[in-house]
């Protein structure tokens, strides 16, 4: 049976700075803070700062994890994953009903499916990935009835602040002469 949430009034992707977007700017500080920790290792070890926050329904944090995809050497270690694993730990489901996933970048469409098979009510995400985005960029995987759940997505919310912190690790790493 389709689920209800999100069904005929997705938010428009990119929506920035008032109202119902905004409500979710904490949420999005805490998945900032995450992404920062991705890089403590430094040098090659150092994983790209993606960081992720699942909500419960009533708005308190069940799971935040960062990228570990270097620190664990599992190409699956993405922060949604890891968040939504713990989320599902912490609700005691793997049905993440009501809940919401804040992520730092646009998902790519291994966290997108996820995303989906959790039955999660909505996401939102910070910066938009034209390279590799999921949820609207180069494939909508959230909105696609023919997966029969589709999840509200709210794009953009501190876009500039994740979209920022994304350009400069990779400046540095540039720099570096990685
Ligand atoms: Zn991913």
């Amino acid at each position: 049976m389709p689920a209800q949430e999100g069904s005929g009034h997705a938010a428009p992707a990119q929506q920035d700075g008032s109202g119902y977007a905004a409500a979710f700017e904490p949420a999005m500080r805490l998945a900032l803070a995450e992404a920062a920790a991705a890089t403590a290792a430094g040098g090659d070890g150092a994983d790209v700062p993606v960081g992720a926050v699942v909500l419960d329904a009533s708005g308190k944090p069940v799971g935040a994890a960062h990228n570990r995809r270097e620190a664990t050497g599992d190409p699956t270690a993405h922060a949604e994953m890891e968040a939504i694993r713990q989320a599902a730990q912490a609700v005691g489901s793997r049905r993440l009903d009501g809940c919401t996933i804040v992520v730092t970048l646009e998902p790519c469409t291994m966290c997108a499916g996820a995303v989906v098979l959790a039955r999660l009510a909505r996401l939102v995400y910070g910066a938009a990935d034209p390279k590799g985005g999921a949820a609207g960029s180069l494939w909508d995987v959230l909105r696609d009835r023919r997966l029969g759940h589709t999840p509200e997505v709210i794009g953009g919310v501190l876009g500039g602040e994740c979209g920022s912190m994304l350009r400069d690790f990779f400046a540095a790493r540039r720099a570096a002469g990685h």
